[in-house]
């Protein structure tokens, strides 16, 4: 099979009938093997019944439906895990992504050897409210990441080398991350490709204004699992010796100090007193608990069997 498209939708019926209709003209058009994977997160109006309706219209059409909302991520991690396509579109339910870009994608991932090319909206059809958070989330992202040439982390319409869905994992709210896991995964021919983007015509965003601050945190999630995911002791365990330094130096100074109280009679030197013996107490204390969370971040990193099971009530 040459393409799998994967959607995550959450309450976007209208849409549906359209958006299939325009991506099955695409794939005749250029003779494309392909199926539509349509997660359905929760959604609380009748989507899931179109989805059905559609399918029994085309076999290529299958349907995962969430028992709730989880978020795109863990919906577009359960379509991740079932494609069969050589190359893997994502792209947005509500018609603000365009299937006509799908050719293009599909070529520069076979052609130009290209593992992930991600969407860029040039021209965005937003309100300025959202569009000018997203140019400073960009730079963060681009800053962090160490992927330079990405103007648009956050673009729904993307396309994958199948290896690439394989072997990442989406949870939490990372899709806004997927080129930073995939690079952290080692897939690093990261391109870009300048798409077209058209306002949303049905329904409304389903994202608030915390977009951009659980977008920061998670930001700061994965440069630290890039950098100490496996092995945390890495950080923990050297800012403890760091810690256990000062206050080995902190005790070194007070036993010189007292000593030398102890054998001149004129000079009164209480350990107490010293600045020296709060800062050995409180380097001994915090570095004991930099090993701490070392030792058990070392541990937590090698259990976590159920961290993605989602509860799914239908699927075809
Ligand atoms: N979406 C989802 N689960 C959610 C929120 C959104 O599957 O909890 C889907 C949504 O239906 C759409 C895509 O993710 O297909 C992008 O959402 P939206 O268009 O609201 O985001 P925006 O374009 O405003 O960034
Ligand atoms: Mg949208």
């Amino acid at each position: 099979m040459d393409i799998s498209v994967v959607i995550p939708l959450y309450n976007e019926a209208e849409s549906l009938p359209e958006l299939t209709a325009w991506i099955e003209r695409v794939m005749e058009q250029n003779g494309f093997s392909y199926e539509i994977l349509f997660i359905n997160d929760g959604s609380t109006d009748n989507s899931w019944e179109v989805i059905r309706s559609l399918q029994a219209k085309n076999p290529h059409i299958h349907g995962v439906a969430f028992s709730r909302n989880y978020g795109k991520s863990p919906a577009l991690n359960t379509g991740f895990a079932r494609t069969k396509g050589d190359v893997v579109i994502t792209m947005d339910a509500d018609l603000q992504d365009s299937p006509d870009e799908i050719p293009e994608l599909y070529r520069m991932i076979t052609k130009e050897g290209y593992d992930l090319v991600s969407g860029w909206k040039k021209k965005r059809y937003d309100p300025l409210s959202k569009t000018i958070p997203t140019k400073l989330f960009n730079a963060t992202a681009r800053k962090v990441s160490g992927i330079k040439n990405l103007h648009d982390f956050n673009c729904g319409l993307k396309a994958y080398r199948s290896a690439v869905v394989k072997h990442i994992e989406v949870y939490g709210d990372m899709h806004r991350y997927i080129p930073y896991l995939a690079k952290n995964a080692g897939y690093t021919r990261i391109g870009e490709k300048a798409v077209h983007h058209q306002a949303r015509k049905y329904g409304k965003t389903k994202f608030g204004l915390d977009r951009f601050v659980n977008g920061y945190l998670d930001l700061g999630t994965l440069w630290f699992q890039s950098k100490f995911g496996i092995k945390p002791m890495h950080i923990f365990g050297l800012l403890g010796s760091l810690m256990f330094a000062l206050g080995f130096l902190a005790v070194m100074i007070i036993l010189i100090l007292k000593t030398v109280a102890l054998c001149s009679d004129s000079y009164d030197f209480y350990v107490t007193k010293s600045v020296y013996f709060y800062l050995s107490l409180t380097a001994i204390v915090v570095g004991t608990q930099f090993f701490t969370a070392g030792i058990i971040g070392e541990l937590i990193t090698r259990n976590s069997a159920e961290r993605n099971s989602y509860q799914i009530s239908d699927e075809f």
